[in-house]
């Protein structure tokens, strides 16, 4: 099982919302149809021109950053 999944399933999430969050941690996002890996500000991809990601709620991507890192707000 992917670790986004396993992440989703502990903290009962979207696993886009999880994915969204390593983006931030990583700064970088891997296109999910080329798997070319791109900076994690672009929402598409500069190889293949996929969209890299679902458009998310920054309250959703913060809060669960958050809870990723530890702390308790
Ligand atoms: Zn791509």
């Amino acid at each position: 099982m992917p670790r986004e999944d396993l992440y989703a399933q502990m903290y009962r999430v979207d696993v886009d919302k999880v994915r969204a969050v390593k983006r931030a941690l990583t700064g970088k996002t891997t296109c999910p149809n080329c798997g070319k890996v791109n900076p994690a500000d672009k929402r598409i991809c500069k190889a293949c021109g996929m969209r890299l990601y679902p458009v998310e709620e920054e309250n959703d991507r913060m809060y669960l950053l958050e809870k990723l890192k530890g702390k308790d707000e």
